[in-house]
């Protein structure tokens, strides 16, 4: 009896005449490893935008251009990032994003934060591996630079959220309450979002 797992699939060999009902509840016992395996395998698919030459921007997918150019920028009539191919790619690619954040998060904040009261000392944008924003008691708010990719509808929930961090730090009844108060029911569609886009979202060099 044995259990591989290959390019996402899980195959089971076992012998001929096995009995079935018995197969099915070993695979079972196996569900915890296979899982595991297969989260693995997930992480290893992470895209590569400068191989590519795709990476999502607001929900959409831009074209990566690398050729000659003074300057590093985003064409978002034509959905096309276009890197100047003398510097360092991965490095100006981050750069582009974290700029088209931040322009972004300025505008999101400035729209809910006098409703949700919340006030904060620093901004943080860079890249994390497994969260999408963080708001800390010592005035620090933070976002993943890869929310980019992201709906600008799911930025602004994760700008909301954060605020209302500001008044529960524990993600409670309370908490939701402030984030439906602010945000609306579409906060759970948001979140839904993430959950299930969110890993089509992390990139690697
Ligand atoms: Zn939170």
């Amino acid at each position: 009896m044995a259990i591989k797992i290959k390019s996402g699939k899980v195959i089971v060999y076992a012998p001929e005449h096995i009995c079935e009902q018995w197969l099915y509840s070993w695979v079972n016992s196996k569900s915890d490893w296979i899982a595991s395996k297969l989260a693995q395998g997930v992480e290893h698919t992470k895209n590569r935008p400068l191989t590519t030459n795709k990476i999502a921007i607001f929900g959409d997918k831009f074209t990566i251009i690398k050729q000659a150019q003074a300057l590093s920028f985003i064409d978002f009539d034509k959905k096309t990032l276009n890197l100047d191919e003398s510097k360092d790619s991965w490095g100006e690619l981050l750069k582009l994003l974290e700029m088209t954040l931040s322009d972004y998060l300025d505008m999101a904040i400035a729209k809910y934060q006098p409703d949700i009261n919340a006030q904060f000392d620093t901004l943080k944008i860079r890249l994390y591996k497994s969260r999408w924003g963080s708001f800390s008691s010592k005035g620090v708010i933070a976002f993943n630079t890869l929310l980019v990719g992201a709906p600008k509808w799911v930025i602004e929930y994760v700008v909301v959220h954060e605020l209302c961090h500001y008044h529960v730090m524990a993600h409670n009844s309370s908490f939701w309450s402030l984030v439906n108060i602010h945000y609306g029911e579409k906060y759970q569609d948001a979140r839904k979002y993430l959950k299930e886009h969110g890993r089509a979202l992390m990139i690697e060099n």
